[in-house]
């Protein structure tokens, strides 16, 4: 059997690419030093997949940014201004990161192409804009360039580039409404000179990676995917082409994907485990190559190798060849396992990033051809890792049991309904119209970072270290004051990220030290890993919180991280639903919202700015999460009294999806993202069933930019406007860190 991966982490080791890519930004790093970093994590990365064995090594994985952004210049989907295209010189850095990042071309200053989630990830990509003056042209210098670099060192690649399909649906039309999808057919002419390009060169298989086959399509845009797959494969002079599809089942798109006219097809039999049956009903691609995606890119757990043999075995029947793959880019997990040198020696064997999934696949590929008996070290080891994870007494623990079966189906809700609540809490805190506040972090100083690293260092004690938290939130309390803030916040200075502080503090969780994953452009996010049963051993907060209530009369709001969010920003149990697992959670946060309460806090905010991502791609499992979802953030802060008020905090505008549930928070009052899109998600919420207090923000904390007093003075009209002044909360957008 053979093996292919769709994609190396690109951000290099010790993050590498995220130290070039900033120190150019400042100045610091010249352009071919960082295309030198960039070309040595290029060859690390192809070097370890050789080394494992890797039979469909790819290219054009690497991004200096963004996939999606180097799609887009690929096709020439890109401002005139921006250069390059027609076989003239390859573009600059300077337009490539004027796009990701906003800067300035020709003088003129240009704004960033909008981020948003690559699909259920917490992955970020640009938007490129479509419109009628676009203007396909095939620019293949990034494409070939890695192609030849790596054909240099003796490694023929498959190179991967996003496909047409995906790309027109993953950009934005300019003006809204322009119809994206009636611009496939020049598109496709830009994909097919490229493919002819990379023919000339040589290349044999090329990956064409179409993951929005996992989202409901409509009969127009599958019909639009036909079009678009006859049109590349008309002409000879190409490569095979595997379409690869990733993130879920393919659905009702699994008879359009077989008889499309290409060589090969990727399935995910990870997150999409009915793709088997699927295939099955299908008959099968009996004339195609199937890349079975049975190693998890998306999560850190230790292949179950004799399970995937045994899948292997039933997919052969299903195909023309099987090849061994990953489910998705390993862009999506840390680098290498061995780069953890104080990882809990217990957990570490049951964990795999993306080295270790390397020799997973070939173990597999290798078991499958020349028999069980020729891995049978690697399959003995396999097989007591996952025992010892099965029996190990740190994943269950018996007293979360209890408490959980104890619960049973119970629905805990707020004692009183939110006018009887809004009636004791107006009493209880006495704020006046349009009261002031803020999400809750304020930015972490120097001070602070450097205080923080001695501490870890064992170079300051406990007490010094606490000594200069206090000293922090002394600082932002008598701030907030001088300002005239009316709800005040701690301002988060013990935290440095609003997951992994949590998580280090609860039972269940361990911290990869160089877990690092790429978040958007140099920015990356070391997500915890939950491994067991979560209860709460001690006050994780009240310290703080109540240390701050000690400096001030005015109300401080305590600052929780809410249970789907810390589901969603970890890599999360496999052994368990994601729902019994999110109830876990809240128990235990909801322990920190009683003692909170307990010590006169009045005001208690519960972060869930992942709950809108968590939506499952496909639609009609939508209803299912919300409803555990908002089940869960409600076992939090069902404990909290009439006169406690609630407040929870959301960071992106398109509310639509998730309006409703709002209402099923059951909460008092929600802050929310509004700047930028100038309160458009105000309209939203006119009709909705959730009643309680609104915090469009009114200050976009992302940007540089300082906005007038008037431009914020009329955003708060037009709030107003929209939602009269009873229910209006004057905030920023998100945290000031
Ligand atoms: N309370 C957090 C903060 O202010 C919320 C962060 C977030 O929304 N992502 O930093
Ligand atoms: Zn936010």
């Amino acid at each position: 059997m053979r093996t292919a991966v769709h994609g190396m982490p690109r951000i290099g080791p010790g993050r590498a690419l995220k130290r070039a890519l900033e120190g150019y930004w400042a100045g610091r790093v010249t352009a071919d030093q960082l295309e030198e970093t960039a070309a040595s994590i290029r060859r690390q990365n192809w070097q370890t997949m050789v080394a494992a064995g890797i039979d469909f090594v790819p290219s054009n994985d690497f991004s200096l940014y963004d996939h999606v952004l180097d799609a887009a210049v690929l096709v020439g989907a890109v401002p005139p201004w921006f250069g390059g295209g027609g076989g003239g010189d390859r573009p600059g850095l300077e337009p490539y990161f004027a796009l990701a990042r906003g800067g300035e071309a020709n003088g003129q200053p240009v704004a960033p192409l909008e981020l948003t989630k690559w699909f259920d990830t917490n992955y970020h990509h640009l938007v490129p804009e479509l419109g009628p003056g676009t203007d396909f042209r095939a620019d293949g210098a990034k494409v070939v360039g890695e192609l030849t670099e790596a054909s240099e060192q003796g490694i023929a690649t498959m190179p991967a580039l996003l496909g047409p399909l995906t790309l027109l649906l993953r950009s934005s039309a300019r003006p809204t409404g322009f119809d994206v999808l009636g611009l496939l057919d020049p598109l496709v002419d830009a994909y097919v000179d490229v493919l002819a390009e990379l023919q000339r060169r040589g290349v044999r298989w090329v990956r064409l990676d179409e993951p929005s086959l996992v989202e409901e399509r409509s009969a127009e845009e599958l019909g639009a995917l036909e079009r678009a797959y006859r049109r590349l494969t008309e002409r000879g002079d190409r490569p095979a082409i595997a379409i690869s599809t990733f993130f879920g089942p393919v659905g009702e798109a699994m008879p359009v994907v077989r008889d499309l006219p290409v060589e090969g097809v990727g399935l995910d039999f990870c997150l999409g485990r009915e793709n088997l049956d699927l295939l099955r009903d299908v008959g099968g691609l009996p004339d195609k190559v199937l890349f079975a995606g049975v190693v998890d890119g998306r999560n850190v757990w230790a292949n179950d190798l004799e399970a995937t043999l045994a899948e292997l075995d039933r997919l052969e029947e299903l195909a023309r060849e099987t090849v061994v793959s990953t489910s998705c880019s390993l862009l999506h997990v840390p680098l290498a396992l061995s780069a953890e040198e104080s990882l809990d020696p217990d957990v570490a064997p049951w964990l795999s990033f993306a080295h270790e999934k390397l020799e997973e696949l070939a173990v597999l590929a290798r078991a499958s051809g020349e028999g069980r008996p020729s891995v049978d070290q690697a399959l003995e080891a396999n097989r007591a890792a996952l025992r010892a994870r099965r029996e190990s007494a740190r994943v269950v623990d018996p007293a979360v049991r209890q408490r959980v079966a104890a619960l049973g189906e119970a629905d805990p809700r707020r004692s009183s309904p939110y006018p009887e609540r809004a009636r004791a809490q107006q009493s209880a805190l006495g704020l006046p119209r349009l009261p002031t506040t803020t999400i809750g972090s304020f930015p972490q100083t120097p001070e602070l970072r450097t205080a923080r690293a001695a501490w870890r260092a064992g170079r300051l004690d406990d007490a010094e270290y606490r000594r200069s938290l206090r000293h922090e939130i002394d600082r932002v309390v008598s701030l907030q004051e001088e300002v005239g803030l009316d709800v005040l916040v701690h301002g988060e200075p013990e935290r440095d990220d609003m997951v992994r502080y949590f998580a280090d503090q609860l039972t269940g969780f361990v911290l990869p030290a160089e877990g690092w994953v790429q978040s958007y452009g140099s920015r990356c996010v070391r997500p915890p890993v939950l491994y067991g049963d979560v209860s709460r051993p001690a006050p994780m907060t009240l310290e703080w919180t109540a240390y701050a209530q000690s400096r001030t009369t005015r109300p401080v709001k305590g600052m929780l991280t809410g249970p789907v969010t810390m589901l969603r920003w970890s890599f999360v149990r496999d052994d368990q639903s994601q729902a019994a697992t999110t109830v876990q959670l809240a128990l235990a946060i909801g322990d920190e919202l009683v003692d909170l309460q307990a010590a006169g806090t009045a005001v208690i905010q519960v972060d869930e700015p992942a709950l809108r991502e968590g939506l499952p791609l496909r639609r009609a499992d939508r209803p299912g999460y919300l409803a555990w979802a908002t089940r869960a953030f409600r076992l939090v802060t069902s404990a909290a009294g009439p006169a406690t008020q609630v407040h929870t905090h959301m960071c992106y505008a398109q509310l639509g999806d998730i309006v409703d549930a709002l209402a099923d928070l059951d909460i008092d009052v929600v802050s929310l993202e509004a700047a930028r899109a100038g309160m458009g998600l105000l309209g939203d919420l006119v009709d909705a069933r959730y009643r309680g207090g609104v915090g469009p923000g009114v200050y976009d904390v992302h940007s540089p930019t300082v906005p007038e007093l008037d431009q914020l003075v009329a955003l708060v009209g037009q709030a107003v406007e929209t939602l009269g002044v009873e229910r209006l909360w004057v905030n920023p957008d998100c945290g000031l860190k």
